[in-house]
């Protein structure tokens, strides 16, 4: 089957993956500007701490995540996916004993520990921790770097805007060439599809700090308004901030402040700035993903609004996408876009 994807993102590259798997001839257009997955913090999160439940789908798309990020490290030759626990500061003491009765419940076993534990010296703290077993995060700039290299040498990837006049939707040609599907992986740029924009896709944009801190004293993720994550080259991310307005990729004063306030509030040792850098993610009202087939234009298909979990949720539900294309399985009714009709 020969398949074109547009969006050369996490999206596209975990489908890419799966569809060259099963034997596809795929081809891959990205227009060369990556604002979500090359700058992500590329964390995996069990939990969802707001309400201190466990995240949805996660008993289903962890396994399948960390074998999958195993298997690609191996397929394209790299490394990219990095162990690391979160230590979760509480905020307040409800959320302390949400916690405790959390640790109580057999089903939160594999996801959070149920020991005492004593806090870090380096942390603010007044209401406790709790360990989570994260299974790690993604360097989500090396991860989008080997993948494209991976991708280009295999001739399957072209840096090129996609340009909507040159498709055909009756022949399903781009360009003059026949494809079987068409699939649109645009991130947040597909609020402008002129086809599937009338799905609830949204951007929320996000800042993020590269920083130096002297003297953290390990390489867990420590987490409370802000996430510290400690990467593999030495550096530090802190992040990440929501924002519904003003939406654009520049980093903002505002957004740097809020950093660092929140990170202030939460450990004891300075920083300096390396970077700063802003992105937007592809969210949904619902928070699931977008998938499926046009209604009326068959033959183009849609795999977005991987939100803010993009990394946890890619793997898995490319794989769901992949066997409802080439085996025409079901599509699970949470994700498949029939739902917004
Ligand atoms: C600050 C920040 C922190 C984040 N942290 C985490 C985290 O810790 N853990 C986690 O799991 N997720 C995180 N995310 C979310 C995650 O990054 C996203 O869910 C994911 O990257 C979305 O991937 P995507 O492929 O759908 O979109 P994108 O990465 O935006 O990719 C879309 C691609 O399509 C291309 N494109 C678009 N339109 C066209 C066109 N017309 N022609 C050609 N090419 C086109 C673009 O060039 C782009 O490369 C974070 C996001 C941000 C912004």
């Amino acid at each position: 089957m020969k398949v074109l994807i547009v969006g050369g993102g996490l999206a596209g590259i975990c489908l890419g993956h799966h569809l060259e798997d099963e034997g596809c001839d795929i081809t891959i257009i990205d227009k060369g500007e990556n604002f979500s997955s090359a700058i992500a913090a590329g964390m995996i999160n069990p939990m969802v701490f707001r309400r201190m439940l466990k995240t949805w789908r996660g008993d289903e798309v962890i396994p399948y995540l960390v074998d999958f990020y195993a298997k690609t490290e191996k397929k394209i030759g790299g490394k990219f996916f990095f162990p690391r626990k979160i230590k979760r500061y509480f905020s307040t003491e409800e959320e302390t004993n949400l916690w405790e009765m959390r640790t109580k419940d057999s089903s939160y076993s594999n996801y959070i520990s149920s020991e005492k534990e004593e806090p870090q010296s380096f942390i603010h703290n007044t209401f406790g921790v709790g360990t989570v077993f994260s299974p790690g995060y993604v360097d989500a700039t090396l991860f989008m770097r080997l993948n494209h290299r991976y991708f280009k040498d295999k001739k399957y990837l072209i840096t090129a805007s996609f340009d909507y006049n040159e498709l055909n939707t009756n022949a399903l040609t781009y360009k003059n060439e026949r494809f079987d599907k068409i699939v649109f992986a645009e991130g947040y740029s597909g609020v402008d599809n002129p086809f599937f924009n009338y799905l609830p896709l949204n951007q929320t944009k996000g800042e993020v700090l590269k920083v130096t801190i002297p003297n953290y004293p390990n390489k867990d993720i420590i987490n409370r308004k802000c996430f510290i994550l400690p990467t593999e080259d030495g550096t530090y991310r802190v992040g990440a901030t929501f924002a519904w307005k003003n939406i654009n990729t520049k980093p903002t004063e505002e957004g740097k402040q809020t950093l660092l306030e929140q990170y202030n509030k939460l450990c004891v040792l300075p920083l300096s700035i390396i970077e700063h850098e802003a992105g937007i993610r592809p969210t949904v009202s619902d928070r699931r993903p977008l998938i499926g087939e046009h209604q009326t234009h068959k033959g183009l298909f849609i795999f977005n609004g991987l939100g803010t979990k993009g990394y946890m949720l890619g793997p898995y539900f490319a794989h769901h996408f992949t066997q409802h294309l080439l085996h025409n399985t079901e599509l699970d009714d949470e994700v498949n876009i029939s739902r917004f009709l």
